[in-house]
């Protein structure tokens, strides 16, 4: 199934890449192939590789690569002279876009969202959502959360956590209160509690908030799944405060958590939602955020961009919507094989006393270190599965396959980590003996 042929000394000259493509990029360093084609839950590389993919962009092709519905309509919305770029002009694709959205997301869900297109990326998201909250409430300080990711421009990086992105901003980051996530101190201590004495505390030097923002699972924090019980609390804690709650759904959304949002049945309804990554399906940039009709304050073109609403997007999103969100089987069979990825993760993760973290298809294992987890995923790539780490310290093992993926298709790759995570094991498990017996 897996083909992974050992580079050879005839491979092209690769050197562009050192000569010219800035330090800064990072993914290519853990796997240093060079890719030129993929379909389904497959890339191949120019030398005959064929990898598993168990990242798929970050859970930005929850549908696969290249999904033949998906080509198709875009294959078809090219060949017709359909718009490309129209700024934020009315076109067939967005409004096609629209109906379908109402259709298909907003009404059979009872929610009533206006939607708001911001530039294409994950990060624009956001910033208007917290711009938004802000113009809203009259107020300044955000409440993000510990290992919370929510993007590299500068209102969305100070929502962030990790010190080594907040490093790249070079000025300040303020107006942002990071406050502990679900289980920060352990399964004993209610963080939604030390939210609300804060805030009811006048005292507490905790301002007024224009919103909490928060990811129900952590993406690239650690794979941390909050509790419904958990989220609701802050849902009631943002209304009790007068804050508008913003859940930032570019990860956990789209299908991943085995719902189209990953707050569904959670008995609260946010205020705001950010959307992106497979949101267009097809990998394709598209962000937007969803807000509630009584919060649509923006003066005409207040938050701007050249790319609001990207028109082939529209096309592939429209059809991913109608092809996997028309009914419920789609969401039923995610739902079904989580559970299966699920206990197997827990198993392997039981034999070495290490804990299972996540939600639905977005699940890792935590290694407990950076260096084993990058150790084991190195190997797994050797082996034909592309897998990447998670957390604050690159601790957590994360499967990000396509929701699409097989059953046999899934348990093989997960054959891959398994053995993998054996054979580091094995070798640590060895060192420690030795040393033990000097
Ligand atoms: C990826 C991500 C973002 C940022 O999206 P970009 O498209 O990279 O700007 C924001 N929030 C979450 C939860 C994400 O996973």
């Amino acid at each position: 199934m897996f083909t992974t042929p050992k580079p050879s000394d005839s491979l092209p000259d690769r050197s562009i890449y050192e000569r010219r493509e800035s330090i800064v990029r990072s993914y290519a360093r853990s796997m240093p192939r060079q890719f030129n084609r993929a379909e389904g839950v497959w890339m191949h590389d120019d030398q005959g590789g064929r990898y598993l993919d168990f990242l798929s962009g970050c859970s930005t092709l929850n549908y696969g690569h290249n999904h033949p519905i998906l080509k198709q309509a875009l294959l078809d919305y090219i060949a017709a002279d359909g718009i490309a770029h129209g700024l934020d002009l009315h076109t067939d694709a967005k409004q096609a876009f629209l109906d379908t959205f109402e259709q298909v997301i907003l009404k059979p869900r009872d929610l009533d969202y206006r939607v708001m297109f911001t530039g294409p990326t994950g990060t624009n998201a956001v910033e208007a959502a917290i711009k938004l909250a802000r113009k809203v409430t009259g107020r300044e300080m955000v409440i993000a959360f510990t290992n919370g990711f929510h993007g590299m421009t500068l209102g969305a990086l100070a929502c962030t956590g990790n010190a080594t992105k907040r490093g790249g901003a070079g000025v300040p980051l303020s107006h942002v209160s990071h406050e502990p996530y679900d289980g920060y101190y352990g399964p004993d201590v209610d963080t939604a509690d030390l939210l609300e004495q804060r805030l009811a505390d006048p005292s507490s030097g905790l301002d007024a908030p224009a919103a909490i923002l928060v990811e129900t699972v952590q993406g690239e924090g650690g794979l941390n799944a909050a509790s419904p019980e958990w989220l609701r609390r802050i849902a009631e804690i943002a209304k009790a405060h007068g804050a508008l709650l913003i859940v930032d759904d570019i990860q956990a959304g789209c299908g991943r958590t085995g719902n189209f949002f990953s707050f569904e049945d959670m008995g609260f309804t946010p205020d705001i939602v950010t959307m992106a990554k497979s949101l267009s399906g097809m990998g394709l940039p598209f962000a937007l955020t969803l807000l509630k009709p009584e919060h649509d304050q923006w003066l005409p073109g207040e938050h701007n961009g050249t790319f609001r609403g990207n028109n082939h997007a529209f096309v592939t999103a429209t059809a991913a919507l109608r092809h996997f969100w028309s009914t419920d089987g789609f969401a039923a069979d995610v739902r079904r094989r989580s559970d299966l990825l699920g206990s197997r993760l827990q198993r392997i993760a039981d034999t070495y006393g290490f804990g299972m973290r996540g939600r639905g298809m977005m699940r890792g294992i935590n290694v407990e270190s950076g260096d084993l987890a990058s150790a084991v995923t190195s190997a797994c790539f050797d082996d034909g599965l592309i897998i990447e780490t998670s957390g604050a310290h690159d601790e957590v093992i994360k499967v990000l396959a396509p929701l699409v993926i097989d059953d046999a298709v899934l348990s093989a790759g997960l054959d891959i980590l398994e053995t993998r995570i054996r054979d580091a094991m094995g070798a640590d498990h060895a060192a420690n003996q030795a040393i033990a017996a000097e």
